[in-house]
Formats: structure tokens, sequence, C-alpha cells
């Protein structure tokens, strides 16, 4: 379809000298919910990184369109920019830097949203309170010491603020608590009903889809997606498992360089990076409130709710 909101043609991957993805087609309308389901290994985190840029990877071929753009070479921020957004399934941890000041920097990279000052306080109180986080998390250090389910409610946090053209969601294998199981599922809900949100998620988990209308379902086998169907396959894994399509031999034994590298901050997305080219915006954001509001407390930087003062140093 030509309108498709993702359209990836012939897309294949590899991590150095290792191929792992081999002449993916995948096609996303807007609105729509697919699901990505395989066996261990199989490559599906893989394509998310893939798609949303991770140097770790090289495409070898094919290309990624977003909403009529070729993004296949466009690096992480762009992406960003263009609409993409990905929840993984390691989010990193980020000692020293307040979770408050992390969004704040996020949302000024992106001026689309136009949330400054009391907008984004507001829309993040907001937020918070839908999804029942605790204020304190704010001043929290980014996911440091963070439980799985703390890190998906941040996460879904980010997604609501930032409210991208699609999101890719990459489940942990593990499996959620029913408390982040119903942040999740809060958060996925709200996303469409306020933006008409796109969402790809990659899943074992099939409780996560018994409250989402899932509108296809893909396969993925050793790097290839080999089967695609409606919400019914689903079921249909459920019942006979992946064997169905062809020999699986699920890669239990990665060697430990995959595993490191996955663990890696994509490089593009360097969180003292993001902070650094966000301080300027919100120095110059901030003087100009400052200006505007005329020496009320909050304009001279002695409220400290919203983060303008560390966010200034
Ligand atoms: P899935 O998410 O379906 O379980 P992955 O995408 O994580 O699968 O992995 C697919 C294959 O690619 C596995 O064999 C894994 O070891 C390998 N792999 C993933 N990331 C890397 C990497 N950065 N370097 C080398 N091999 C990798
Ligand atoms: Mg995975």
């Amino acid at each position: 379809m030509a309108d498709a909101l993702l359209a990836v043609q012939g897309l294949s991957a590899s991590a150095g000298e290792k191929a792992i993805l081999y002449g993916i087609d995948l096609e996303v309308n807007k609105g729509e919910i697919h699901v990505l389901m395989g066996p261990n290994g199989a490559g599906k985190s893989t394509l998310g990184h893939v798609l949303m840029g991770n140097p770790a990877f090289t495409v070898t071929g094919g290309n990624i369109v977003l909403d009529g753009t070729d993004i296949t070479e466009d690096d992480v921020d762009k992406r960003s920019r263009a609409g993409l957004f990905i929840s993984f399934q390691a989010p990193v941890e980020v000692p020293g830097v307040p979770l408050n000041s992390f969004l704040r920097a996020i949302v000024a990279q992106h001026e689309e949203l136009d949330l400054k000052g009391k907008k984004y306080k507001k829309r993040v109180a907001d937020i918070m309170e839908q999804l029942d986080m605790d204020a304190s998390y704010l001043d929290r250090e980014l996911n440091v010491g963070f439980s799985g389910g703390e890190k998906k409610k941040i996460e879904m946090l980010q997604l609501l603020l930032l409210q991208p053209k699609l999101a890719i969601l990459d489940e942990t294998d593990s499996g959620l608590d029913v408390d982040a199981l119903n942040v999740v599922s809060k958060a996925m809900a709200a996303y469409r009903e306020e933006c008409d949100g796109t969402i790809l998620i990659i899943t074992h988990n099939t409780r996560i889809l018994e409250h989402l209308p899932v509108d296809r379902t893909h396969v993925m086998v050793k790097g290839k997606l080999v089967a695609e169907g409606d919400a019914s396959l689903i079921s249909r894994i459920d019942a006979e498992g992946f064997e169905q399509f062809g020999h699986v031999e699920e890669d239990e034994k990665e060697d430990a360089s995959a595993k490191d590298m996955r663990s890696v901050t994509i490089p593009e997305f360097n969180v003292e990076d993001v902070l650094a080219d966000a301080e300027a915006a919100l120095a110059e954001a901030d003087a100009k409130r400052a200006a505007e509001a005329g020496g009320t407390d909050e304009a001279n930087g002695t409220s400290d709710a919203d983060g303008t003062s560390e966010a200034g140093q």
C-alpha cells in the first residue's frame, strides 16, 4: 500500500559478519496494531534495533520508509524526530541524571511538541496520574535500581509524552508483573485514543494482547518473516507453537559478544549529548519565560519542581 505509515522492503541486516535479517517486507498502516512473534533468537529485537537505526547493525539491503520518507540512512535522533519510538527489552541506566532532566531534554529535542515550562510540567503530571506513577519517580536517577516494571512505566511515560507516529514495543521475555502489565495496557490504550497511535509489538506474552484489537500478526523464524495473518494466528501459535512454520531451533547458546552488544547504549543516543544539546535550548526558554513573567518565583528559577534549576547547570 502506497500510503502505509511504515513500509519496509527487502530489508536485510547484519551484525558485523553475522547476517541476521533476510529480506523483510512489512507494512503497517496508521492506527493499526501489529504483533511480531517468533522463537528466541529469530531476529525480532534485531528488527526493532534496525528500524530505529542502532549503528551496531548494518543494513545490507532494502529500505525503510516512514510516512513517505525514506529513513534508511538516518541516525537515531532523526528517526526519533520523524516520529519513531522504540521501547527496548533492557532500558539503559543513567546514574547521575534524574528522570525529570532526561524527560525535559528529550522534550527539548522535539520542538514540535511545544511542551515548555508549565505545559511540560502539567503534561508529565497528567500522564503520571494516568499511569498511577508516584511523583517521586521524577527525582530518581534514570532507571538506576528500578525494577523491570518501573522501567516499563517510565517507557510508557515517554511514549505518552512524545506521542510518536509509530511505537515499537519489545517486551521482556521474562514477562511483566500484573501491575506493569496493567500500566502497559493502559498506556497503549491512551496512546491510541489520544493520537490514533500505531503499534508494532514484539512479544511472547499473549496476555498483553488479550485487551488489544490486533490487526495483523507476523511470524519470524531465523531472520525471515515466514507467516502473516490476522489476530487468530496468535491463538494458533499458542496452541501449536512455531514448529508449524518449519524447523525451529531456538538460539539458546548465543555468543557472549552478541549479548554484550545488545546491552550497549545506542551511541547516537548518548544521554550526556542529548542533555548538553538541550541545555542551551532550555536556558533560552527559561530566560524567555523569566522575561515574560517578570519577577515571579517561577521566573527566578527558585521553583525546582519542574526541573528548571538542574537543567540549566
Ligand atoms: P529475538 O529478539 O528474536 O530473540 P535477536 O534479534 O535478539 O532475536 O537475535 C537474533 C540473532 O542475532 C541471535 O542469533 C543473536 O545471537 C544475534 N545477534 C543479535 N544481536 C547481535 C549483535 N549485536 N551481534 C551479533 N549477533 C547478534
Ligand atoms: Mg528479543
